[in-house]
Formats: C-alpha cells, structure tokens, sequence
C-alpha cells in the first residue's frame, strides 16, 4: 500500500481544536492496526518555537529527539503513545531557512528564487518526508492557523499542488470549522463555515470532509445544509460537540464513522474494528474517581492554561491511575511570601513547582519549596523547581544565606547551581540548550529507583543550568541525596529528601512522556503521596520532618 496523506486545516476560528480531532483520528486509525503518525505546520517565522515566550503559543513541547516543537505535538504523543521528532513541527522559518541556505550554495542555479514553485517545493518535500521513511501507513498533516490567514497561503498552495500530483485514493483534506448557536434565534448557523470553504475552494483545495464543532447536536438539515453548499457528500459532515475530556474525542469521531469514512476514501483495505479498550479502560478510571486530592501548580505562566500543558495533562494521567481526582491550583509565585504561603498552600496534598527561565517569581518558588519541605507535604520540582529546591536547601540547612543559580545571580558565592561547562561556549540562543533524552542511573534503595523500578531510565531535557558538583559531598552529608545521575558525565539529574515521606526534584521533565496509557511513574507517585498525606491530616498523623 502506498503511504496515504491526509490534510486538516481550520477555518472560523483559531483555537477549535484541530491538533485534537487529528490525534484523534490518529488514535482510530492507530487502532485499526495502521502505522500513524501526526505532523505539524506552522505559519510562524520562527525556526521553531523554543525561543517563544509561553505566553505566545503556549508551553514549548521537547521530543525525544531534542527539537523544541509545538505543544500539539504532546497531544500527538499523548494519543499515539509514540515518539514524534524533529521531522514532526515544520515552519514557514525553517522553510525559508533551508531555501535561502540553498540559494547561497547557488543551488537554483540562477533562476529567480520564488514563493511558488521554490518554497512551495521545500513545503511539499517536507510533507512527504515521513512517507518516504516506509514507516508508516498513513501521515496526518495539521496546518496550524486559519484558512484566509496571508501566512497559511503557501503551505494551502503545497495542499493544492498534492492533489493533483499524488494518486486520486493516497491523499484526503479535513476541514474544521464553527458552527455557532445564536441563542437569540434558537438556531446554529452554517454561514460561517460556508464562506471558510469558499476561501479554502479558491485555494484550489477541495475537502472530502467537514468537521463542525459545536455547541449543539446537528439536525439532519443542518448536515444537509453544509453537505449541499460545501461540496461534500452528506455523510461526511461530521458532528464534533464539546466533550467532557479531550480523551473522549476519538470515541465521538468513532460514533460519527470518521475512521470508517477515511479508511474507505483512502482505498484502504481495513475492516477491523478499532481496538479502543486500553484508551476506554483509561476514561472509565478518569470519569470514576473514589479520591481527590488539592495539588499546587506553582509557577510564572499561571495565568495562561497552556503553558503548563504537559504537566495538566500528566496529572490527569496520574490521577486516573490512582483513581483519584486531581484539583490543580494554579498558584502565581510572583505573589507568594512568606506572609501568605500559609493561607495560599497550607492547604494543598502536594506542591508542584514548574519549570521557567529568568528571575521573575523565584523567590516565591523558593519560599513553596521551603514550606513543602518544613511541612512534610508531599513535592515534585521539575528543572527550575528542582533547581531551587537546591537553592532553598543551600540556604536553610547548608546556611549559605546568598546562595543561588548563576542564571538569577552570577555574584553568588556560592553558585550552587552553575552554567553547564559546555553552554559558556554558546552565544546563539535557539535550539542550543541541553535537549532531549538523556539516561539517568538511578541510585538502589533510593524513593526514584522505588518509583521507577530500574536502574537506567531516559527522560528528556530543556535546560542550560545544573546542579553545581562541587557541593555534592556537602548536601549529601546534610541530607539530600542525588538519587539519578547522568551515567557519562555524572551531571546530577535527580535530588530527594529521605527524611521527608515525599520530596523529589528531576532537571530532566518527566511531563512530556506520560500518556493515558502509560502513566508517568513520578507524577503517579506523588498523586499516591498527596493520597496518603490528605488521609493522614484528616485524622490528624501527618509526619513532619526533622
Ligand atoms: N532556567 C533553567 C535552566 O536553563 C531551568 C530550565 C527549565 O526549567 N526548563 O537550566
């Protein structure tokens, strides 16, 4: 079988979900026994969005691989439980970066370098890329923005060109759309999705299917209505109704025929049911928790619910695996002293504290690491976190009142977390941090190797400061241990508090490999701690640390 191509784009409105509905047919299709996998375009001008301010486009997700890509790509992974890479988050930047570098070589050979066919030939080969691995069965491509948008118009053009030039069976386009419900006249309204399909027509892009979202379930008019004036067959308007959980989209694009109607427009001989009973298994623990637990999301990007996606969504993971409901507060560090820590996480199960870059809130991190540590309240520190709860312990037990990351503070005396030797050498700020995977040897008889239950394990990085090795003998002598070390260049990856029941800070960020169905140990872990400890202050037996 050829590797088949199948195209989503949006229009309407941004923010309808496009990166959902195509993890979701990915999921279906996956689960039908293909090879799948997803792929983003992005219309931005940055090479990638590893530079992006979290506040922009939300969290910047990292691959196995070390590429800073989009935060869909987590969703992909999520869905697919498989790997995506570097291959997977394309953008206008690295377009034009790779047909200007060529340009310079002289590789147009005099021609004059243009919008169509030159950048429009680097788009396509890209698309195809993955296809040509012969891994895989079927390649989704989201292009991110919204049909109409200036910036989408070369990658729409890309679209167009592959329709004709791919057999008629090996290439589908979705589109997305709104269909909003006027409460004024009781009515949803198609008009709005028929202009986006107009503008994606005069594209030159025909859909073989139309998604609406929306709020309300759509009458056979309706399907009729969109199908007559968008030019697509009746059946393939599909209904996509807000869900209680992102993860019950792919069962309402089950219900809707979705994967039934591309595996049959795409020629593909396929009549197995989709196998959805890990995933269904997954939703059932989710919707029917016996526990709940009150968990502190402490960090600088609060305010903003996806720049701490990865981290949202392991919880959820971790909840569900326990049974247990996780309540994420969301606690704004730059705000929190210790006049208010008490009466703003005194009465929380269990502290997280987030990753970040740059001095603004850190103090207040500090200052939650420091109650979770004095009162025994179970905690997770990812990079950042896992740094300052270095600096707090430096500080508190060690007695260095200045301590600090050479980051925030390069006078310190004592830089107990330092720049890593090998990025003093780097000037340029993209895609030049620690990234990816890397191992980590985890130290017997210590709270991660229990966790874990292995020696080795992988977790990926985004980082340029480390734990400073030089006071290593020191903290380990006044109680907090390095429980996971880089094997090769013994660079501190784990630290713990054995005198606490539940303390542990990771500089890799064990967020971005957990799935529904596969958990991530620490984030499941710490639920089961945050568990154990709101029990034990409801009767009273809460243990604090020396
Ligand atoms: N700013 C810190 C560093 O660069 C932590 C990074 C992070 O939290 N991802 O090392």
């Amino acid at each position: 079988m050829n590797t088949k191509y199948i195209f989503v784009t949006g229009g309407v409105a941004s923010s309808l979900g496009k990166g959902i509905i195509a993890a979701s047919l990915a999921k279906l299709l996956q689960a039908r026994g293909l090879r799948v996998t997803i792929q983003k375009f992005d219309p931005y001008i940055n090479i990638d969005p590893g530079t992006l301010n979290p506040y922009e486009h939300g969290e910047c997700y990292v691959t196995e691989d070390g590429a800073e890509t989009d935060l869909d790509l987590g969703h992909y992974e999520r869905f697919l439980g498989v790997h995506t890479s570097k291959a997977n988050n394309v953008t206008t930047g690295k377009i034009y970066n790779t047909v200007i570098t060529k340009e310079r070589e002289g590789a147009y050979l005099g021609k004059t370098v243009q919008i169509v066919p030159h950048i429009t030939d680097e788009i396509k080969r890209r698309m195809l890329l993955l296809g040509g691995t012969g891994e895989y069965d079927i390649i989704i491509t989201e292009i991110g923005g919204t049909v109409g948008d200036m910036e989408s118009q070369p990658f729409v053009e890309a679209v167009r060109q592959l329709q004709w030039e791919l057999p008629e069976e090996d290439l589908m386009s979705i589109h997305l759309t709104l269909v909003p419900y006027l409460s004024a006249a009781g009515e949803l309204k198609t008009k709005p999705t028929q202009h986006s399909v107009q503008m994606l027509q005069q594209s030159g892009v025909m859909p073989d299917v139309i998604v609406c979202r929306t709020e309300h379930p759509l009458s056979p008019e309706i399907r009729k209505k969109v199908a007559q004036f968008c030019n697509v067959k009746p059946g393939h308007v599909i209904e996509s109704m807000d869900a209680w959980s992102i993860y019950q989209v792919p069962l309402n694009m089950h219900a809707e025929h979705l994967d039934e109607l591309v595996v049959r427009h795409l020629d593909i001989e396929n009549f197995n049911a989709p196998d959805l009973s890990g995933w269904e298994d997954f939703l059932e623990r989710l919707r029917n928790p016996k526990h709940e637990v009150k968990i502190a999301l402490v960090g600088k990007y609060v305010e903003l619910q996806d720049a701490y996606k990865s981290i949202s969504e392991a919880f959820l993971h971790a909840g569900a695996a326990n049974l247990c409901k996780v309540k994420v507060v969301r606690v704004q560090s730059d705000y929190l002293d210790e006049g208010n820590v008490e009466e703003k996480i005194g009465g929380m199960d269990g502290i997280l504290v987030a990753p970040g870059f740059g001095s603004r809130g850190l103090e207040g991190k500090v200052t939650a690491i420091r109650y979770a540590r004095e009162h025994g309240i179970p905690f997770f520190g990812i990079c950042l976190g896992m740094q300052m709860c270095v600096v707090e312990f430096a500080r508190d037990v060690l007695g260095y009142k200045d301590a600090a990351s050479t980051e925030v503070d390069p006078t310190s005396t004592h830089p107990v977390i330092d720049m890593m030797e090998d990025q003093k050498k780097t000037t340029v700020k993209g895609g030049t941090m620690r990234l990816g995977a890397y191992e980590c040897e985890l130290k017997p008889g210590t709270l991660a190797h229990s966790i874990y239950g292995k020696d080795i394990i992988a977790e990926r990085h985004r980082h340029r400061y480390e734990f400073n090795g030089d006071y290593l003998e020191e903290f380990e002598k006044a109680g907090m241990v390095a429980s996971g070390r880089n094997p090769q260049t013994g660079l501190v990856e784990i630290v713990e508090l054995p005198s606490h029941p539940f303390f542990i800070g990771t500089q890799f960020h064990p967020e971005y490999k957990s799935t529904p169905e596969k958990p991530q140990p620490i984030f499941t872990a710490f639920i089961a701690a945050a568990m154990e400890y709101s029990g034990k202050r409801k009767t009273g037996a809460r243990s604090v640390p020396r």
